[in-house]
């Protein structure tokens, strides 16, 4: 098994971070054998499929930590860390309320709805919850297209959403100095000027 270590800070000694959305050499080789792109296979495998984790990363060719840690030793970041990657059990309680609420944007329902990512996908934006607006094909379409009323709808519902966190204060994963920072990603991505 090869392991990726981060790169050292000459002045401090100390292992540098790998970016947010890098993908470690180990990520990028196995990606060229197995002809997939990994986030696509642990969405597909892993959260909408029935491989474990053990089996997911025997997949990959690492270890389950290397994956799935939520801490590692000497400042390393699991993959799921790395690439920001939703857990299992967080996005099957969120697909099934959201299923029964419908579109997002026009309440639209029975109708299969898409994960619309708030920062795009290919800018580097996160497949976390926060980042996600749950829509129905056509308004979809719209915020891609930068659709004006519906971008502004979007960013409501996405800032309603973490507002509404902090009022009720509902125990999340994030700190209040967290959640701030996450309303003001949603204000200043797709900004019309
Ligand atoms: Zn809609």
């Amino acid at each position: 098994m090869s392991k990726y270590f981060p790169k050292i800070d000459p002045k401090t000694g100390r292992f540098l971070p790998i970016p947010n959305g890098e993908k470690p050499p180990k990520m990028k080789e196995m990606e060229k054998v197995l002809g997939l792109i990994f986030e696509d296979d642990y969405n597909e495998k892993y959260l909408k499929g029935n491989l474990g984790q053990k089996r997911f990363a025997n997949r990959w060719g690492v270890t389950k930590n290397q994956i799935f840690a939520n801490k590692m030793r000497g400042g390393r970041r699991s993959w799921v860390q790395m690439l920001d990657l939703e857990k299992k059990s967080k996005i099957k309680v969120e697909q099934e309320t959201s299923h029964a609420k419908g579109c997002e944007i026009c309440g639209e329902k029975d109708i299969s709805l898409d994960r619309a990512h708030w920062k795009e996908n290919v800018k580097g934006g996160s497949s976390r919850a926060f980042n996600i607006l749950n829509l129905c094909p056509n308004c979809h379409r719209k915020l891609d297209r930068k659709d004006r009323e519906i971008t502004e709808k979007g960013r409501r519902v996405l800032l309603f959403r973490e507002v509404k966190k902090i009022f009720e204060n509902k125990i999340t994963e994030e700190t209040p100095q967290e959640l701030l920072s996450i309303c003001e990603h949603i204000i200043s991505n797709r900004k019309f000027e």
